[in-house]
């Protein structure tokens, strides 16, 4: 049996089975325990995160008054390190073919009634002018895994092409990858091409249940799998990006899983995960959710996002659209730092309507337009930040974690939040959101603590509103 061991390079000591039993069984014995949750939540506001078993505790504590401070706490986190700003991206689906079985997608092979779609590079180009033109500067790019349909290569391309893009004011300054586990050769490819995060999603960290949800191909390896953020990392790309669906199997135990999969990249590679996401299970063709008997209640889930920002609180986190507009709302206040809007989640979605017979990979709930999502946040006192600056200027990884920590993200966000907001309005937004926007800017500004950083933002928004663009910290 495999001994936990949180800097072993393979899968199963690393993510250990027997440990997260443990780790659950602890979390269930003292979930009465006020007094230890009462200690851990202390523990939470030194700002340092919390080890994998008092963050399950914590999530095992069905008390009102606990539960109460476990928001308050998410958000207090939330706001000393994020400020008010909310980080705004958009999937851009290349291709749905792939040779995997995953039971829940349904771009899983044996699905044959589904139309297969690859983007050639001319429809990538159109679909980026479109992502330029709602305002969209940071994507995520989706691909299924297919040998001979979508080689490294193809995906090399496709950031090749995007990048060289320029439509009007429109730019896409940071593309981030969400392609199938790969070699260390292959993500030195993608971090040669200037790839932003590489993100990929363990679905579930429980061994058993992973090999029944994928049967087939490349991607039933569990160990080659759960193994792919280190060699991602040993390739240098030093900003990864993890997440579970969650639905899929035990909440508690994939809770406990990813965490054990952030101390791990910490303690091995001295920095954790860039971003962690939170997905859900959605319908979508050939895929019924009830399938999966293992739903995640708003309430709990909203107590997951919550610890999750109490005991990572370096590490970013992102919600889709996968989620409502009311979930939405409710996630960002208490922990949330970066959202999709105006997703298509289907191949070539951005350049025409979808349409029923399209095949997207999940159902979207917030179908709002970006400059609906933008104008909501605004009226809810948040700053949408198309920035990108952070990766550009090669904070990236460690770089970037210790200058979170030591608390300078405000001098560097806030700035960057207002002026790319500033480029937004001018572009893309309607005179009325212009309006509110500016507003939220002028209230703002004054709050930048650098004096020096704040008068140099004060003359870049001019510049701004003089037609120039692309500034940043
Ligand atoms: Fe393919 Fe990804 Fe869907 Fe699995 S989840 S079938 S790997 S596209
Ligand atoms: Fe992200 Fe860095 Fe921009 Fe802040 S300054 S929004 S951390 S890229």
């Amino acid at each position: 049996m495999a001994v936990y061991n949180s800097t072993s390079r393979k899968a199963e000591e690393f993510i250990n089975d027997e440990k997260i039993r443990e780790t659950l069984a602890f979390a269930e014995a003292h979930k009465d325990d006020l007094e230890m949750m009462e200690q851990i939540l202390e523990k939470g506001r030194q700002y340092q995160g919390l080890s994998y078993k008092e963050a399950a505790t914590l999530l095992e504590c069905e008390d009102p008054e606990i539960i109460q401070k476990i928001f308050d706490l998410g958000k207090e986190i939330k706001e000393h390190f994020y400020g008010n700003r909310i980080v705004m991206f958009a999937p851009l689906y290349l291709s749905n073919y792939c040779v995997n079985g995953c039971t829940y997608c349904p771009y899983h092979m044996k699905n044959k009634h589904i139309p297969r779609k690859k983007l050639s590079q001319d429809e990538i180009r159109r679909e980026v002018i479109a992502l330029q033109d709602m305002g969209h500067k940071r994507l995520a790019i989706e691909a299924g895994e297919h040998p001979t349909e979508n080689p490294i290569e193809y995906i090399l391309e496709s950031i090749k092409t995007i990048y060289s893009i320029r439509h009007k004011n429109g730019a896409i300054r940071r593309v981030n990858v969400n392609i199938a586990a790969t070699t260390v050769e292959n993500y030195r490819k993608l971090k040669e091409a200037g790839i932003g995060t590489y993100i990929l999603f363990q679905e579930t960290y429980n061994k058993k249940a992973y090999e029944e949800l994928h049967p087939s191909g490349p991607k039933s390896d569990y160990a080659y799998h759960t193994e792919a953020m280190d060699r991602a990392m040993e390739a240098g790309i030093d900003d990864v990006g993890c997440g579970v669906l969650y639905g899929l199997n035990n909440y508690k135990y994939d809770f406990v899983g990813m965490l054990m999969h952030a101390h791990h990249l910490e303690k091995t590679f001295g920095c954790g995960p860039h971003t962690i996401s939170v997905p859900r299970v959605r319908p979508a063709d050939d895929i019924d959710p009830d399938e999966f008997d293992n739903g995640v209640p708003d309430d709990v889930f909203k107590r997951i996002v919550a610890v999750l920002r109490i005991a990572v609180p370096y590490t970013g986190m992102i919600m889709s659209t996968r989620e409502s507009e009311k979930t939405r709302r409710e996630c960002l206040e208490i922990g949330i730092t970066q959202i999709s809007g105006g997703s298509r989640t289907s191949v070539g979605g951005y350049v025409e309507e979808e349409r029923p017979e399209d095949t997207t990979q999940f159902d979207v709930e917030d179908r709002r337009t970006l400059a609906e999502v933008v104008d909501w946040l605004i009226d809810l006192g948040y700053v949408p930040s198309f920035c990108t600056a952070c990766y550009r200027e090669g904070r990236t990884g460690d770089r970037f974690m210790s200058l979170l920590k030591a608390g300078q993200i405000a001098n560097i966000c806030q700035p960057n939040a207002m002026m790319t907001l500033k480029e937004f309005l001018i572009d893309y937004a309607s005179e009325e959101t212009k309006a509110k926007g500016d507003a939220l800017i002028r209230e703002r500004l004054p709050l930048i603590p650098n004096e020096k950083v704040r008068e140099i933002c004060a003359h870049h928004l001019d510049e701004i509103e003089a037609g120039n663009r692309d500034f940043r910290f």
